[in-house]
């Protein structure tokens, strides 16, 4: 289930942003679901105040950093700018009491095709090399998400702990990475949910708490990308909201589309709500012996071979060694089409008709003795 939850967020992620995108290129690829935004406000009726105060005590949370090289092992992230990152990171949460450490050695990714991260290769990436219970953060040459190419970006769900980071925002100033973990527990950017269209927070507060990034000690913000920042990275735009009421954000916030070298913090409010993310969702974080070994099982190959694909109507699927098999297909907006369970012992092979569906991208995930894997279908 956890990994249908992994393949779902991200394909409505993508296509989320698909509607909505319209500038080509854009700082953060991390867009929350009306049901995710439902879950932060269950959770944070928790009294998230008092578990602020009462997790005084310092959080260590394990992190597993993934270099994405090359395939000849060249190029990728240099090693050596890692402490500075995570440096940077606990020095941001520091307020919040939370420090990031490293669980495993780093994990290095020798992959032409993921060295350049398109769109929905994540789900691969992330399914062949999360390590459990721990925050994995992948890093890139580039990241896409389908539709531009970001910084960064992750999802808030509570069965998926990573992030990817574009290695060229990680430079010595830039804090892309506090960004997106600020996400992941549970923060919305301080212009809102939408990055197009204009924050429906007022300046004077009034619907702070259900507006906005819906945390009252974040001035309502119309969105910084674009030139309204100058080099003291102070607000220079002119925006007035339907009440003719002038903004007056905050573009130190790293939760903003300021510049990331201007980031530099995250509120009391915004502490609070990360704390009680932790608390009551995320609690699972921890390094175990179970986190010490990456998803080696992964690397069962069951030959398994798709044909044709591209494929005008059918797709033959064969494998081999496996005892308990079943699968589903998905659509590009993550809902099954087809789906087949509990198939005969003696049965090796099996076929798809996509001949009433459109030209397009599918998914086909496949269950072998437990064991996931997951392919795209090609119909033309
Ligand atoms: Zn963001």
């Amino acid at each position: 289930m956890k990994k249908i939850a992994v393949i779902i967020t991200l394909l409505t992620l993508s296509i989320h942003i698909g509607f909505t995108q319209t500038k080509p290129v854009q700082y953060c690829g991390t867009v929350f679901t009306q049901e995710q935004i439902d879950n932060i406000h269950k959770t944070s009726k928790h009294g998230q105040q008092n578990q602020y105060r009462k997790n005084r005590s310092i959080s260590r949370i394990p992190i597993q950093i993934h270099i994405i090289r090359k395939s000849n092992g060249t190029d990728g992230l240099d090693a050596s700018s890692v402490p500075g990152i995570i440096n940077r990171l606990n020095n941001n949460f520091a307020n919040a009491n939370m420090s990031f450490y490293q669980c495993n050695d780093i994990n290095y990714i020798d992959s032409d095709a993921y060295y350049d991260l398109n769109g929905l290769e994540q789900i691969q990436v992330d399914r062949r090399n999360n390590v459990s219970n721990v925050i994995n953060i992948y890093f890139a040459n580039s990241v896409h998400n389908g539709v531009s190419r970001v910084c960064g970006f992750t999802t808030y769900n509570n069965a998926s702990d990573y992030i990817f980071i574009k290695n060229g925002c990680t430079g010595t100033r830039k804090n892309t990475v506090s960004h997106e973990i600020g996400h992941y527990f549970s923060l919305i950017h301080t212009h809102g949910i939408s990055n197009t269209n204009v924050t429906d927070e007022l300046v004077n507060g009034s619907n702070c708490s259900t507006a906005g990034d819906q945390i009252c000690d974040t001035p309502a913000d119309p969105n910084l990308s674009g030139g309204l920042l100058n080099r003291q990275c102070q607000y220079i735009g002119t925006a007035i909201d339907i009440n003719g009421d002038a903004y007056r954000p905050n573009p130190n916030n790293i939760m903003s589309y300021g510049r990331s070298r201007c980031f530099t913090t995250f509120t009391p409010q915004q502490n609070a709500r990360m704390v009680n993310d932790l608390v009551n969702v995320k609690y699972y974080l921890s390094c175990t012996s179970s986190s010490k070994t990456l998803n080696e099982d992964e690397n069962i190959d069951f030959g398994i071979e798709i044909y044709p694909n591209p494929s005008k109507n059918i797709f033959n699927i064969q494998w081999e060694n496996a005892s308990e098999v079943s699968y589903d297909v998905y659509d590009i907006t993550g809902k099954i089409i087809y789906s087949k369970k509990n198939m005969d012992i003696s049965e090796n092979t099996s076929s798809v008709d996509l001949s009433n569906y459109t030209k397009g991208m599918y998914f086909l995930k496949i269950n072998l003795d437990g064991i996931e894997k997951s392919t795209k279908l090609i119909k033309n």
